[in-house]
């Protein structure tokens, strides 16, 4: 009974609650963010998705999906200043900058951080003030406006926890500062497991030359925050969320993993972060009639591409590894040279035709959660994105892993040394830091074959999965340590708004 009172209060805190939520413009920030925003609305408060016209498109179904569901999710758009930077019209996510120059990053890195006055325009034209901003780690520039506005501000990084701690300490100790190379290897220090790194795997988002003042604003950003949401949970990633909320000294709710609550209608799921570039329904079909757990999902995420060659060796490997497979192969689809290529060499060797009783190419954008959900796909070949990495674990799919920038490889040493659910393909750095006539490939055909089949037949590795996935559902039920979590925070900005709200009533009162 106790318990049931706890739970109705804090439906009843948050019922007169309102929620932004504003994303970095990629992928693996937008979809985990949005389905922030649907598990605070499923506590009955208002959450409101901010993003600029492209990403809101791409967002629409599922958040209509969860509309249907009865939820109050809302998407809201802001211009995006990109043309008054020099970044063209309509390039408004991460995901577009295949094959531009570096310049062309900065610049859009700031009109990122130009976004903050239509973003206080839009809140200042609302008939009521919102109480809480989520905002992304890689969103700094939403603190002064926070602060302007009277608004509490939660910071979501949207790394590991495992990540978030080990730069921290990273920068703490001045290790940085002190390496002579990207590739020098060192300990991690303060750091619940052993670890050695180099600069090179392991380095903070936003942590480029060019990027000093916005790296700047980040880490102060992280230092002021009300407190943090990780997309995490408990039974993976414990230590490390206690280290990090002990480093920090803030609030730090472990939440996730948020793809626990993808849409439950299936049609919503299946354009999870953007309209699949293949029928859904056929991909569907062509699993079911496959045996439970014998094919291997191949998918590097939003951002990452690999060279030609790399996609070539890999090819040949799934091809001679004999297990049925499902390819997201976005090189296929992207307008460079490179994807150019690869097009070329597919066609050439007629691979789509010669592989077609057992391997599905998607070209360019695949529905990756309703993919890892089927009971037929009993291996994934990923790049280690955070999100991969949950949704591998939260399906109970072990992992073949192949990292290839930024917090990929952590991730990666999380699934195979930690939680013992992965199988290393064998990189060990980004493919910029290898020698020229590698031409970027780091896993042979043969290696992949031999790690594929590594992955398709460890049993044991695979039941570790299923146990973990169980433990990742549990946790996001009532009862569970995420959805006690996200209990908490809601709490929390309820009686930290109350108080804000009323500052800014006596701050009004003092003026009139
Ligand atoms: N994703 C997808 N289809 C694709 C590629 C990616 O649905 O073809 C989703 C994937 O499920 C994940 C997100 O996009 O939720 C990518 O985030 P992640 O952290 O895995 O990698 P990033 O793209 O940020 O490198």
């Amino acid at each position: 009974l106790e318990r049931e009172g706890e739970l109705g209060g804090a439906m009843a805190a948050a019922a007169e609650l309102h929620f932004l939520v504003v994303p970095l413009i990629a992928q693996g920030h937008i979809i985990p963010m949005v389905e922030v925003a649907r598990l605070i609305a499923a506590r009955g408060a208002r959450a409101t998705v901010v993003t600029t016209p492209v990403n809101a498109a791409r967002n629409r179904a599922v958040v209509e999906g969860a509309r249907r569901e009865g939820l109050a999710v809302e998407l809201a758009e802001i211009a995006f200043p990109g043309p008054e930077f020099g970044v063209p019209e309509g390039l408004e996510n991460m995901d577009q900058l295949v094959d531009v120059d570096r310049d062309m990053y900065l610049s859009l890195q700031r009109a990122i951080w130009a976004m903050a006055a239509p973003l206080e325009a839009y809140v200042r034209a609302l008939p009521r003030r919102p109480d809480c901003l989520v905002a992304d780690y890689c969103n700094p520039w939403t603190a002064p406006v926070c602060d302007r506005l009277g608004i509490v501000r939660i910071v979501m990084p949207c790394p590991s926890a495992y990540f978030l701690l080990a730069t921290h300490s990273l920068t703490k100790h001045g290790v940085y500062g002190r390496v002579a190379g990207e590739l020098e290897p060192y300990e991690v220090p303060d750091f619940p497991v052993r670890a050695v790194v180099n600069t090179a795997t392991f380095r903070r988002f936003l942590q480029w030359p060019g990027l000093e003042e916005e790296e700047r604003d980040a880490t102060e950003a992280e230092h002021t925050a009300d407190g943090f949401v990780i997309n995490t949970f408990r039974d993976i990633e414990g230590v490390f969320i206690d280290g990090y909320a002990a480093a920090l000294g803030r609030r730090t709710w472990a939440i996730g993993p948020t793809c626990a609550a993808a849409n439950a209608d299936a049609d919503a799921r299946a354009s999870r972060g953007n309209r699949a570039d293949v029928d859904v329904g056929r991909i569907l079909s062509w699993l079911d009639a496959r045996p439970p757990a014998s094919v291997l999902y191949i998918s590097f995420g939003s951002i990452s591409h690999l060279a030609a060659k790399q996609v070539i060796e890999l090819a040949r490997g799934v091809e001679a590894s004999g297990w049925p497979f499902v390819w997201a192969i976005k090189e296929a689809k992207a307008t460079t040279a490179a994807a150019a290529a690869v097009r070329e060499w597919l066609d050439g060797e007629g691979y789509e035709e010669r592989v077609k009783d057992r391997g599905l190419l998607v070209r360019g954008w695949a529905p990756q959660v309703s993919i890892l959900s089927h009971p037929a796909t009993g291996g994934f070949l990923t790049h280690c994105g955070w999100n991969a990495t949950l949704e591998a674990i939260s399906h109970g799919v072990p992992a073949l892993t192949w990292p290839t920038i930024l917090d990929q490889f952590s991730s990666e040493r999380l699934l195979v040394d930690v939680l013992g659910v992965g199988v290393r393909s064998g990189v060990t750095a980004p493919s910029m830091y290898l020698p020229a006539e590698a031409e970027g490939v780091q896993v042979t055909s043969a290696d992949v074959e031999k790690a594929v089949a590594e992955l398709m037949d460890g049993a044991a590795r695979r039941a570790r999965a299923r146990e973990l996935a169980a433990k990742a559902r549990v946790a996001m039920e009532e009862g569970g340590s995420s959805h006690a979590d996200m209990t908490d925070m809601i709490r929390y900005v309820s009686e930290l708004a109350a108080k804000k709200r009323h500052e800014r009533d006596a701050q009004l009162n003092s003026l009139t």
